[in-house]
């Protein structure tokens, strides 16, 4: 009760100001690296504690140490152990709760997943406290508790990152200041150094064209961390590939081909260390369409697959914004993956309850009709149609030309269909979205978060980014 008002008090009082005070009174410039573990089956998880680092600088914002965002499944809370002030907080996403989601969990299945957060280096002893949403999307659930002495010999001290090369693609600021991201490499051995640098470049290039990735880059510091891979490519187990690279990625994440992610977390976050970071992408050297975003975990993308740069955009708009997937095609690894009673967390998915007060109503304009008509059945009809034909083609062994036009004059009739319809760009409440057909909305007829079509998120995307851009800068 006494952590509910201190938190209420500092919401109507100004957070920057009091957030300011703070980090010299309970923070080092350092950051402390936390592993841990997901564990659990489809109803119950638990937090097993691994090791904690020290590292030389923590990357976030010392005038924001509370996440007023209300992003994530999960909520990291840290309390000073003395007064039982809450001094930090931080809300993120794993693959644990994807995993849930998974017919392997909703069959029994149990399961370990890693993960990594960092807050900044306390001085005095705290209290961590994860906290997962429960039945109404309320972090009231408490799944891990840990005790932490800063002054503990146990913190590891040294230099976990073995890199062989690091690329600045942009220095704006102080890393308090600004953004950073980091990209990672993966699957590139040292003959493919060069591959590496310009697909890094190439899609930093792409992501800035996008808005608001365009307005705010000067907000931004981006480095690209290379470590040479054994081998060539990544993991595709269907294919019977499997190769050594230094992050594990692999094709097939939960059965879903197109979902390329890994479990490596300790690896992935050694090499991440070698830079302070916000934001990580891993760039994966692979041609093969796939990649995955999970929010304040990491995006991961194939770089040389023709929509690559799609994908990377896409996926930043899961791992550094919260933003749901729009998209409600058949092909995912989940079922039922949002309760249509509850409204979910994600800044661009509604449920639209109480339309008066559609989290987004701002941005739509008056005489908008809410839910929003858009001639669902039609579109789902030809999208149908496209897959049950290209099924068929493929059966057939026809050509890849043959697919490939077949996917063009789709594509076409798609882009006409709402270029031509009358909410085109418009803001409104979208029925279909989160991977469900009926029952949830989404903001715009179309979206980044909805297909890879076109290079735009509508503008409930974008305000989405813009404020964890500000959060993490002012
Ligand atoms: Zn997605």
């Amino acid at each position: 009760m006494l952590r509910t008002i201190v938190f209420l008090g500092i919401m109507i009082w100004n957070i920057s100001l009091f957030s300011q005070v703070n980090y010299q009174k309970y923070f080092t410039p350092q950051a402390l690296r936390i592993d841990f573990y997901h564990t659990g089956n489809k109803e119950q998880e638990t937090i097993i504690w691994d090791e904690l680092f020290k590292e030389p600088q923590w990357a976030g914002n010392p005038h924001n140490l509370l996440d007023t965002l209300n992003l994530g499944n999960y909520l990291l809370k840290v309390y000073d152990l003395q007064t039982n002030a809450l001094i930090f907080s931080y809300g993120f996403s794993s693959l644990f709760q994807e995993w849930q989601a998974t017919t392997e969990a909703l069959n029994g299945g149990s399961k370990v997943i890693g993960a990594t957060l960092r807050i900044p280096f306390p001085i005095s002893k705290i209290q961590l406290e994860i906290l997962r949403r429960d039945a109404k999307n309320l972090f009231s659930r408490q799944i891990g508790q840990w005790n932490i002495d800063p002054q503990s010999v146990d913190i590891r001290q040294e230099v976990r990152a073995r890199y062989d090369s690091l690329i600045v693609i942009q220095k704006s600021g102080d890393p308090a200041e600004m953004v950073d991201l980091v990209f990672l490499g993966e699957g590139y051995t040292s003959q493919e150094t060069a591959e590496f640098a310009e697909d890094v470049w190439r899609l930093s290039e792409r992501l800035f064209s996008v808005e608001p990735f365009n307005n705010y880059r000067s907000k931004f510091n981006v480095t690209a961390v290379f470590s040479a891979s054994q081998d060539s490519g990544v993991d595709d187990p269907n294919q019977g590939i499997f190769k050594n690279t230094p992050l594990n990625f692999s094709y097939n994440t939960f059965g879903s081909q197109r979902y390329m992610m890994s479990y490596d977390s300790k690896n992935i976050n050694d090499l991440a260390s070698a830079v302070p970071f916000d934001a990580l992408a891993i760039v994966v050297n692979s041609e093969v369409y796939g990649g995955g975003g999970i929010f304040n975990l990491y995006t991961a993308l194939a770089a040389d697959d023709k929509v690559s740069s799609n994908i990377l955009v896409h996926e930043m708009g899961h791992s550094f914004a919260g933003l749901g997937d729009e998209y409600y095609t058949k092909d995912v690894a989940y079922q039922d993956f949002y309760p249509l009673h509850v409204e979910p967390w994600e800044p661009n998915l509604t449920i639209l309850q109480d339309s008066a007060n559609l989290k987004w109503k701002p941005l739509v304009e008056p005489g908008t009709a809410l839910p929003t008509p858009w001639d669902q059945e039609k579109y789902d009809q030809r999208n149908e149609e496209y897959v049950q034909k290209s099924a068929e083609m493929r059966m057939a062994k026809k050509s890849n030309h043959e697919l490939n036009q077949l996917k063009d004059n789709y594509t076409e009739t798609t882009n006409s269909f709402f270029e031509d319809h009358p909410y085109g760009g418009k803001i409104g409440a979208f029925e279909g979205a989160g991977y469900a057909f009926k029952g949830i909305y989404r903001p715009a007829l179309e979206c980044l978060m909805f297909s890879n079509r076109t290079l735009i998120f509508d503008q409930v995307c974008q305000r989405a980014i813009i404020q964890r851009i500000i959060f993490l800068t002012q």
